[in-house]
Formats: structure tokens, C-alpha cells, sequence
């Protein structure tokens, strides 16, 4: 009976030990080599995150994307140390995004940031990436979601260094504090700050769009990414709060970014929104044009 206990007892701390064994290195350190996760984090084909190479992207032109409920002030808003990132949950009401090349409604399950970040865009890294992170709203939870090739899709948002503090992300790190210690690992605080993600957005009608998987274990392939191509300002100072965090063996996370994944046969869709808005404007202008030149051959 003792062994059994015992046998039992181990067994469980191995699965939780396995649960948080993966981590970062620190790319700051001269022997950096990424960790294997294990499984499709090792072997798959359609991994995230990548390098956008712009001259390689195709041209696509969709539907608007349609975000219902993020212009809402957020006044419940939770945030937590999950010992990888810094996590956002609890909103007011479902944050749905539809539209665009999407054929289901999907909701809003949780929005994280990565420190600098994942993506890169002609190899060019930003300081700061979030993530907002949506379930299709076929599936009933996340975890089935990410079985299914369309189960999950991620937006991306890049900051750019600037010296102007991003008033957003203010409201986020002013908060940090009270999760920093490795000792608060989930542990839930209040947003103390309310907030509508619209003010973190940037404009969405450009965007780079790709399949992929989650970029942490076990790096489902169910992730349709979108990644924005206006990117917002952010000031190191404010990148460096989140880099005081604190993962489980104690150390602060100075970079919680996973390592660039092969494109191998995937496309990358470059999408322009509004072409034809702008066209409209130019040939309104190029009408203008006509019509002025016109009337003062007349006047000639
Ligand atoms: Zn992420």
C-alpha cells in the first residue's frame, strides 16, 4: 500500500515537473541552443514562429476582419504570471473576431505577450509581441480546438522601439509588481486600470496571414496567424518591467521568444485591405485632375 502511495505520489510530481520542464534559454548567454519541447515541437512542419520575408509573400485581398466587443472597457480584467509570460483573461463580454478569410466566429480565450519578439519581418526583430489568442467557436474548449486545423487563431501585434511610452501597456505594467515574484506564479491580480484592446491595436487592415502552430508545447498545427503589418510604439523601460519576471527556478525571464521555425512548403498571404477604397481615391483625384485641366483648356 505504502509503495503504491508512494509510486503514485512520484508519478504525480514527475507529470507536474514535466508540465513546467520546458523553458527558454537565455540568448544573452554565449553557449544559447534552443531546448528540444519534445513531439510536433520537434518535428513538425507547420511551426510558429517564422521570418516574414515581404518579397516572398503572395498577394491576397479578403473581406474586411470584423472585432465585435474590443472598443469595451475591460473592468474585470485579470492578469497572471504563468511562469512563461504574462497573461491576460477575464473580459467583460466574448471579444469575437469574424470576417476577413475566416469562416467561423472565434473568441477571444486569453492575450500574452513575448519579450522581444517571436515573429520577424525581414529578419528584424521587435522589442515586444502580443498575442491574442482566439478559439473557434465550433469546438467548445481550447483544447479541442487545437486538434483541428482551424480550431485556433492567433493575431499578432509587433511594438516597435519608440521613445514615447505606450499608454496601453502602462496600464499593464503599472500591475506588474504583484505577479513579478516567482513565489505569485499563478496567482490572479485585478488589472487594477480599465482598458478596451482596441487601444493596443493597430490599424487591421494590413496584415501578413499564415497556417501554423502555437509557438509554447505542444506547438499544436491549428493556428491560423495574422500578423499585423502596422505596428505599434513601445519603450524599453516598459519592455524591461516585463523582463523582471520571474520563472519557476527563480530567475528573471529575460526573453520568453522560441527560436524561428522552417516555412518549408507553407505560403505567407500578404493581405491589403481597402484597395478598393483606394483606388476610389485616386480615381477621383485622377477625375479632378481631368476635369481642371479640362476647364482651363476651356479658359485658354
Ligand atoms: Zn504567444
Amino acid at each position: 500500500m505504502h509503495f503504491i502511495t508512494s509510486f503514485v505520489l512520484a508519478f504525480c510530481s514527475l507529470a507536474l515537473s514535466r508540465a513546467d520542464d520546458w523553458g527558454y534559454p537565455d540568448w544573452d548567454s554565449d553557449t544559447v541552443s534552443f531546448p528540444k519541447w519534445g513531439e510536433l515541437c520537434d518535428n513538425g512542419q507547420r511551426q510558429s514562429p517564422i521570418n516574414i520575408d515581404s518579397k516572398k509573400t503572395l498577394k491576397g485581398f479578403f473581406d474586411p476582419l470584423v472585432f465585435e466587443n474590443f472598443d469595451d472597457l475591460q473592468n474585470e480584467l485579470q492578469m497572471v504570471n504563468n511562469g512563461h509570460t504574462v497573461q491576460l483573461t477575464g473580459f467583460d463580454d466574448d471579444l469575437v473576431l469574424r470576417g476577413g478569410g475566416l469562416l467561423n466566429d472565434y473568441v477571444v480565450e486569453q492575450i500574452h505577450f513575448h519579450w522581444w519578439s517571436e515573429h520577424t519581418i525581414n529578419n528584424i526583430r521587435y522589442p515586444l509581441e502580443m498575442h491574442i489568442v482566439h478559439r473557434n467557436t465550433i469546438y467548445p474548449n481550447t483544447s479541442m480546438a487545437t486538434q483541428f486545423k482551424d480550431g485556433i487563431v492567433v493575431i499578432g501585434v509587433l511594438f516597435h522601439a519608440s521613445p514615447i511610452r505606450n499608454g496601453a501597456i502602462d496600464k499593464i505594467v503599472g500591475n506588474l509588481d504583484s505577479i513579478t515574484s516567482a513565489s505569485n506564479i499563478n496567482k490572479f491580480v485585478s488589472v487594477g486600470n480599465v482598458m478596451a484592446f482596441e487601444e493596443l491595436m493597430p490599424s487591421a487592415d494590413n496584415y501578413f496571414t499564415y497556417a501554423g502552430s502555437l509557438t509554447t508545447p505542444n506547438c499544436a498545427e491549428a493556428v491560423t496567424w495574422i500578423l499585423m503589418a502596422e505596428t505599434v510604439p513601445v519603450t524599453f523601460d516598459q519592455v524591461n518591467m516585463f523582463r523582471q519576471i520571474e520563472h519557476h527556478n527563480g530567475k528573471t525571464l529575460p526573453n520568453n521568444y522560441r527560436a524561428l521555425q522552417e516555412l518549408n512548403d507553407r505560403a505567407v498571404v500578404f493581405v491589403e485591405g481597402d484597395i478598393s477604397g483606394a483606388a476610389r481615391l485616386t480615381g477621383s483625384l485622377a477625375l479632378t485632375l481631368i476635369v481642371l485641366l479640362a476647364s482651363q483648356k476651356f479658359l485658354l
